[in-house]
């Protein structure tokens, strides 16, 4: 069975809330989510982010070289996660939410796998590469 992409759900990521949450300063605002306006409260001292009905606690790790790193807990498995998906089951990580990426689904035998890696390597060499035609011109 093929997976959903996380290419194509919403979703929030915790970088979006790290300056807040490094400052102490909470507050609220909205985003729009298919057509629907979602809003959001963080309280930043106790590390809480609300969405909608959604209660999302914020995890702290410390980093090597000091300062914390600041991750979301998946409101369903309880596990870190850096970043949330707004699927049909709710607000969860990419493991609940069953999602993988493009990439995981490419396949051996799956050609156009091969030809979106040669465009990216055409565009690493070339970065105004841009490739008109899936099939060749042959001349006249
Ligand atoms: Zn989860």
């Amino acid at each position: 069975m093929v997976k959903n992409i996380v290419e194509r759900v919403l979703n929030i990521g915790i970088g979006s809330f790290k300056e807040y949450l490094k400052e102490g300063r909470s507050g609220k605002g909205s985003f729009t989510i298919n057509d629907s306006e979602v809003e959001f409260i963080l309280n930043a001292r106790e590390r809480i982010l609300y969405i909608g009905n959604c209660e999302i606690d914020i995890l702290t790790t410390s980093c090597h070289y000091g300062g914390f790193r600041y991750w979301f807990e998946c409101p369903s498995c309880g596990k870190r996660a850096g970043r949330l998906y707004f699927t049909n089951h709710g607000i969860q990580c990419r493991t609940c939410s069953n999602l993988n990426y493009r990439s995981q689904q490419n396949t051996k035998t799956d050609c156009w796998s091969y030809y979106n890696m040669a465009q990216k390597v055409a565009r690493q060499i070339d970065k105004d590469y841009k490739f008109d035609s899936v099939y060749p011109v042959f001349p006249v």
